[in-house]
C-alpha cells in the first residue's frame, strides 16, 4: 500500500533521515520506534506532505506522492493524528470533527460518521458543544483520532498517541488503535512506548539517528535482546 524508497530529509545542516525505506501493507499495523530525535515524526511528516524529502520516493497505491501538498495527501486517503494532539482549542468538539471532513461533500455521510465517532467515544458526544481546549488530555487524543477518521483514511498515521497520558488511558488508546485497524484501516504508528507499540503491531521498524537499523515481525523484535536493552528497559 505504502512504499518509502530511500528518502533523505535535511533540516538545514541536520540530517534527519538518511536513506530510509519502509513499507506498509494493507491491513497492517506497522510500528516505528526509536529514541527522541531519531526521525520518527519526520518520517510521518514526509508522508503527509508537511516536509519534502530531498531525495527518494514515497509511493501510495502505485502513485508517487512525495511532491503532493498536505491536502492532496488527505484526498487520496492518508490522514495523520499529529503529535501533541493539536486540536483547535477554541472550536467545539463538533466543529473539530467537521473540520476533519474538509475533503468531503457528502453531508449525510459526514453526519453518519460523526455519529459513529460518538458511538466509539461517548465522552466526546457528551462534550460536543464544549471548546476542545477544555477537554482532558485523553479526551483531546480521542478527538484528534476522531478528527483524522473523518476523512475516511485508508492509511492512518499516528504520532505518539500515548504521549502524556496516564497509564490506564494509554491502554485504552492502544485498544482503540487496535479496534480501528480491525475495522479496516491500515495504521503506521510512531511511538516512544515501544513495549505497547510492539504489543499491537504486526511489524515494526527501528530508527536510530535518522537511519533504519532493524525491522521485522513485532513479536520477534520484542524478543530481540538489543531491542529489549535499548527500548524495552530490560
Ligand atoms: P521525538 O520522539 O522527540 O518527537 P522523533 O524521532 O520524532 O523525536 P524528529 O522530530 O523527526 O524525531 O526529529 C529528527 C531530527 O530532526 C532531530 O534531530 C530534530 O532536532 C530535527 N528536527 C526536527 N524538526 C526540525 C525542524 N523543523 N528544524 C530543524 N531541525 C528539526
Amino acid at each position: 500500500m505504502l512504499n518509502i524508497e530511500n528518502i533523505d530529509v535535511n533540516y538545514g545542516a541536520i540530517r534527519a533521515l538518511v536513506q530510509v525505506s519502509l513499507e506498509v501493507n494493507e491491513g497492517e499495523i506497522v510500528a516505528l520506534i526509536g529514541a527522541n530525535g531519531a526521525g520518527k515524526s519526520t518520517t510521518l511528516r514526509s508522508i503527509s506532505g508537511l516536509v519534502k524529502p530531498q531525495s527518494g520516493k514515497i509511493i501510495f497505491e502505485g502513485q508517487e506522492i512525495q511532491n503532493f501538498p498536505p491536502h492532496k495527501v488527505v484526498e487520496i486517503g492518508i490522514s495523520q493524528v499529529p503529535e501533541g494532539r493539536r486540536v483547535f482549542p477554541l472550536m467545539t468538539v463538533l466543529e473539530n470533527l467537521e473540520l476533519g471532513a474538509f475533503t468531503r461533500k457528502d453531508r449525510a455521510g459526514i453526519k453518519e460518521d460523526i455519529n459513529n465517532i460518538f458511538l466509539r467515544f461517548p465522552r466526546l458526544e457528551e462534550r460536543k458543544q464544549q471548546p476542545a481546549g477544555t477537554l482532558s488530555g485523553g479526551e483531546q487524543q480521542m478527538l484528534a483520532i476522531g478528527r483524522a477518521l473523518m476523512s475516511k483514511p485508508k492509511l492512518l498515521l499516528m504520532d505518539e498517541p500515548s504521549m502524556g497520558l496516564a497509564p490506564m488511558l494509554v491502554q485504552e488508546i492502544f485498544n482503540i488503535v487496535k479496534e480501528i485497524n480491525q475495522t479496516g484501516t491500515t495504521i503506521l504508528l510512531v511511538e516512544q512506548n515501544a513495549r505497547m507499540a510492539l504489543s499491537i503491531a504486526h511489524r515494526a521498524y527501528v530508527l536510530e539517528t535518522g537511519s533504519l537499523v532493524m525491522s521485522g515481525l513485532a513479536k520477534e523484535l520484542a524478543e530481540n535482546e538489543a531491542v529489549q536493552k535499548a527500548y524495552l528497559g530490560h
